[in-house]
């Protein structure tokens, strides 16, 4: 078990800042992924936390002891590159074993916790085999098993689920978070798919060009993005930004977009130039002449529910239609949303000005 906590790292090659400044703490058995998109520096974070890379400044603790300067070895975190590189020439124990023989733990410790791993996993049956004829699930979890084996303070996890296809993706999403109940030891997971961060998080930290612009539950993410990029990075399709028409001052209860006047949870703050966010699912197709104006231009279907493009005078919208209120492409429709689930941003800083909804949600994670 560890609380990780980085303070003010930074991390620069050459003229380049890979890591600007950034806090952390990452609480004690908790999962957190760090998400964002290629080059953003989470890869550089994790090697940071590994000691793999040293930072430019800042320094990382670990249960309160000062661990940035030391080596891998001496922090006893086990950073897992490649769930799957398993020895294929060697049986299913050996595999187990071999780090720990590395390590030089004592015989009577390795039947011991082999066998705790062989359980946990369920693949006692398999001690015996060889990994070269075993089925995918049960190799997944064989090298599930040859990380944990060691019982190590944190895990650390550069993209594990990369290489696989999307169904075994799914299944190994949900036995390393089931894997994750039981042992409840800190993980640092790092990825660019927001399926798998929500599917696996109970904090995720979203980065960009070095720097982390949130920290929170999937459900913070999600509801009460900090900045713009958040919002339109989370969520597919993500977040619909319009335009609001004029000042936004403290305490505004509506906003005009497009001529229209749109009720929004009270703010509690101001802009000189205002976006107002709406996810898809909280867009309402109304009858045309109410809320604003729009035309549908498309809609797509997936599976559960339908997408509607749907153009109006202040930009194109996606809303999320179900069979009953699926419109017909083409049909002029009235545009409204679920104003308790509107936010706004401001448009010069890109930040979230705040209201009475997300006031009211305290994020679940310390950063900055
Ligand atoms: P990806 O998913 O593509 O690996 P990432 O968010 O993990 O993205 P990092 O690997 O941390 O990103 O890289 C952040 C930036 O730092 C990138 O622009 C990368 O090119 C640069 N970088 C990383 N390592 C080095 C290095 N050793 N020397 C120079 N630049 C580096």
């Amino acid at each position: 078990m560890a609380e990780i906590r980085i303070r003010n790292l930074q991390k620069r090659f050459a003229d380049f800042t890979a890591v600007r400044d950034s806090s952390l703490v990452l609480e004690d058995g908790k999962f957190v992924v760090l998400l964002g998109p290629s080059g953003c520096g989470k890869t550089t974070t994790l090697r940071m936390i590994a000691g793999l890379e040293f930072p430019t400044a800042g320094s990382i603790t670990l249960d309160g002891d000062d661990v940035t300067y030391l080596r891998p070895r001496e922090r006893d975190i086990a950073m897992v590159f490649q769930l799957f590189a398993l020895y294929p020439h060697m049986g299913v124990r050996d595999n187990l074993e071999f780090p720990l023989r590395n390590e030089g733990v004592p015989r009577a410790d390795i039947d011991r916790r082999v066998q705790q791993v062989a359980s946990i996993l369920r693949i006692e049956h398999l001690l015996g085999s060889r990994v070269g004829g075993l089925a995918g699930g049960d190799r997944q979890r064989v090298a599930l098993g040859r990380a944990i084996v060691r019982e190590p303070k944190a895990f650390l996890m550069d993209e594990p689920l990369g290489t696989l296809d999307a169904e075994f993706r799914e299944l190994m999403c949900v036995e390393l978070r089931k894997l994750h109940e039981r042992l409840k030891t800190t993980t640092v997971f790092v990825t660019h798919d927001q399926n798998e961060a929500m599917a696996l998080a109970d904090h995720i930290v979203v980065m960009n060009k070095g720097e982390i612009l949130q920290a929170d539950d999937p459900h913070g993410i999600y509801n009460f993005p900090s900045c713009v990029f958040v919002a339109r990075f989370i969520g597919r399709p993500p977040m619909n930004l319009l335009e609001v028409r004029g000042e936004l001052p403290d305490g505004a209860q509506c906003v005009q977009v497009d001529g229209r006047y749109v009720d929004v949870p009270a703010v509690r703050g101001s802009a000189a130039r205002a976006l107002l966010g709406a996810r898809p699912e909280h867009v309402r197709l109304l009858p045309a002449g109410e809320g604003l104006g729009g035309r549908v231009e498309r809609v797509e279907y997936f599976g559960s529910h339908w997408i509607a493009e749907l153009h109006t005078d202040a930009g194109v919208l996606k809303a999320v239609v179900d069979k009953a209120t699926r419109p017909a492409e083409g049909e002029c429709v009235g545009v409204g949303f679920d104003t308790a689930r509107l936010v706004l941003f401001d448009a010069d800083s890109e930040r979230l000005v705040p209201s009475v909804t997300t006031r009211a949600h305290q994020p679940s994670m310390r950063h900055g």
